[in-house]
């Protein structure tokens, strides 16, 4: 970190994304390889917010991404080969099924 802080919108997803998919492209929500996608683990919905109701830091780190198949931004499609479609896209903001919902 050498200057303080650069523009708003500079999110690190990007190169994010390129480490979590460097390590592992079995995507999270169908478990086939493949995926060149990362989705939010915790999506944005359900990320903590702070008293001013801005997201708290950490919603781009590694570890809040992992593989999935899905859209890649520039309408280039990522499907899963093995014919589960778009699974970021079907997942929408849904909560991970195998994640317990707390009852809060
Ligand atoms: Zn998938
Ligand atoms: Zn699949």
């Amino acid at each position: 970190m050498s200057s303080g802080r650069s523009g708003t919108g500079a999110r690190p997803y990007r190169r994010n994304r390129a480490t979590v998919l460097a390590n592992d492209d079995t995507c999270h929500l169908c478990g086939h390889g493949d995926a060149r996608t990362a989705d939010h683990v915790i999506t944005d919905k359900d990320w903590p917010r702070g008293p001013d109701g801005r997201r708290l830091p950490g919603f781009d780190d590694p570890a809040n991404l992992a593989p999935a198949h899905g859209t890649m931004g520039n309408q280039e499609l990522n499907p899963c080969p093995m014919g589960c479609g778009l699974c970021n896209q079907r997942r929408g903001s849904q909560p991970l099924p195998q994640m317990d919902r707390r009852p809060w």
